[in-house]
This record gives C-alpha cells, structure tokens and sequence, in this order.
C-alpha cells in the first residue's frame, strides 16, 4: 500500500470517526417536551367577531416559545358535540386554526388531518363562540403533527433542516418512539418538542419529560 493509500484510509477513519461523534451529540441532546392541550388561533376579523368590534386579544401570560395565551377564551361546536372554555393563544394569524387531539375529533363528529401548523389540506370546518358572537371557521380544524422546534443554530449543530422528519424517543415510564416529528427552525425558537394531548397520554406524559431524536 503506498503512502497516499495509507494517508487516504487514515483521512476517511478520521471523517468517519467525527462523523459518528456528531451523531452521537445529536442522540444525546435531551430535548424538553410540551403538551398541546385544544387550543385556537385567530385572524384580527375573526377576534372582532368573537368579542366585539375593536377587540384585540389580552395577554395572560407567555408561552415558553414566542407566543401568549390570552385571556379570551371560546367555545368549540360541531352538529356532534361542544368544547366549553377553550383556550385562545396569540398573537393573531392569518388565517384562524383550530387544533385538537385525535380524542376531541372523535368526540366533535369529525375527521380533520393531522397536519403541520398553518397546512389546512382538508381541514374541518367547526363553529367557534366567543363572549360577544359566532364564527363559522371553515377549513380550520387541524390534528397537530408532532413537531420539534429548533433554532437555526441548533439545527445546524444537530445536521437538520426546517421540514425534516426524524424519529423522536420519549423518555420515561411509558416511553414511546414516534415517527414522523417534523422540524420546525425558526427565528426566536429554541429546542422543544410538541405534542397533543392523545400523544401525552400514550408517552405517559409529565412536565419534566424529554426527547431524543433518532434519524
Ligand atoms: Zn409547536
């Protein structure tokens, strides 16, 4: 074997070895986990009409990623089936989203997809009550994806993009690998992973609960 062989082999167990190391820091990075529980978001009009001309949305307090849960809250109401005391988070959107497990699907008579925020393919149509009226929101009702937000620092120090789908392990008493958890890099986001509430049962879900991704 000549010297440059030699050097080659030497050169790709190195490139091999980091790679393997990077991976590794990948797997290990433990990401903490939030549940989802029924909750709205709502264009400026549909605000108004909720609770009265000129209303904006109060803040009640802060999401741990940019975002608040405001003080307004709604009703949910199918032909099958009604959700009292719904929580509303800001800021508005454009374009009003609904998003519930499974389980509340089930218990609303109806069938929406389980898509990545702000995709309403096939999204269901739902009545929404507010303190001063009532919208009908077509194409809002979503099921969640599980998703992992990720700074764009993050996500380039774990090797992922906005969009990929990886492979997340929950930990704990009832640990569960789910597939399918999208990215999402963002500005002004940082590592958290979230999940609706159906997905929080399964994983035997508690506040201290963390991910690993597995690609
Ligand atoms: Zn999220």
């Amino acid at each position: 074997m000549s010297v440059t062989k030699m050097e080659e082999m030497d050169l790709k167990n190195i490139v091999t070895k980091i790679v393997r190391e990077v991976a590794a820091g990948t797997e290990d990075m433990a990401i903490p986990v939030e549940m989802s529980a029924r909750h709205v978001h709502l264009t400026p009009e549909d605000v108004q009409a909720l609770f009265g001309r000129d209303a904006q949305l109060t803040l009640k307090r802060n999401l741990s990623l940019p975002g608040f849960l405001a003080e307004e809250r709604v009703s949910i109401v199918t032909a099958k089936g009604v959700f009292q005391n719904v929580a509303v988070l800001g800021p508005v959107r454009e374009h009003t989203q609904v998003e519930l497990s499974a389980a509340d699907a089930f218990a609303l008579g109806i069938k929406p997809p389980v898509n990545i925020s702000g995709d309403f393919t096939g999204a269901e149509d739902v009545y929404l009550i507010g303190s001063h009226g009532m919208i009908y929101a077509k194409n809002s009702a979503i099921i969640a994806q599980a998703h992992i937000h990720l700074s764009q620092e993050e996500a380039e120090q774990m090797g992922l993009a906005d969009r990929d789908l990886v492979r997340a392990e929950l930990e704990g008493r009832r640990p569960l690998i789910m597939n399918n958890v999208m990215i999402r890099v963002g500005e002004g986001m940082h590592a958290m992973m979230h999940i609706d509430m159906d997905e929080a049962n399964a994983s035997g879900y508690d506040s201290a609960k963390r991910a690993r991704i597995r690609k």
